[in-house]
């Protein structure tokens, strides 16, 4: 957790709050009205501090305290070596947090599937890309067989790029959740992007795209005017 990005939080929390209550909402009615026959696949997307996880946080407490959910539903995310995330537990800006299973082979891949009705994951730009084919052939016989999933993480990297898994995936959904925060820079609001900052100072395109926060390494939400791509 980044102290600049918590000492944030209070002034950005009100609305994404909101927003985050809002899709939480939307997701809980979807899952409650089911069966429908088919599958369902929801994206939710946004850059940092703007809710994705704060939405997965909610709606797991949403299906605990209903207690009506028959249906067998699972949080997951993928096993990643980080240090900004903690194996088996969700964690939002706020400090939130929430159990969750991780996966690291196409084996528990499987299982993930198979076990449940409602497949739920964060971070899913990290999915491992030797796992991410057969992650998406799973999911597809996952909503052939009438589950429904709903994956969370961020779409655009900080060299004005997109995540090639993230972006495959909105392709195939059935409906996309845009949540977001509030340029450090400007204030206006911003979707899509976080500035890589090393030592505060915009990191250079050549950065590899995958790098977690570290303490020389942070991030903030920016827009687009305000976003900096150093060549
Ligand atoms: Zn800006």
């Amino acid at each position: 957790m980044q102290a600049e990005n918590t000492k944030d939080t209070n002034h950005l929390y009100a609305f994404v709050e909101e927003k985050a209550d809002q899709v939480t909402n939307w997701l809980y009615r979807k899952i409650k009205k089911g069966p429908l026959g088919h599958g369902h696949f929801s994206m939710i997307v946004g850059n940092s501090c703007s809710g994705k996880s704060l939405v997965l946080i909610k709606l797991q407490e949403l299906l605990k305290e209903s207690g009506g959910i028959e249906k067998p539903y699972v949080f997951c995310q993928p096993l990643v070596d980080r240090n900004d995330l903690i194996t088996g537990v969700i964690r939002s800006r706020n400090n939130k947090r929430m159990e969750a299973v991780s996966f690291d082979t196409k084996e528990k891949i499987e299982q993930i599937f198979h076990d449940h009705d409602i497949v739920v994951v964060d971070e899913i730009q990290l999915t491992p890309h030797d796992l991410q084919s057969f992650f998406l052939k799973e999911l597809h016989l996952f909503l052939d067989r009438g589950g429904l999933f709903i994956a969370a993480g961020l779409d655009y990297n900080s060299l004005g790029g997109e995540f090639i898994f993230s972006a495959l995936l909105k392709s195939r959904s059935h409906k996309i959740h845009r949540l977001y925060s509030l340029c450090n820079m400007c204030g206006k609001p911003a979707d899509r992007f976080d500035q890589r900052l090393i030592n505060g100072i915009p990191a250079n395109i050549n950065m590899p795209d995958f790098v977690g926060p570290t303490d020389s390494i942070t991030y903030e939400p920016r827009c687009s005017d305000c976003l900096i791509v150093k060549k």
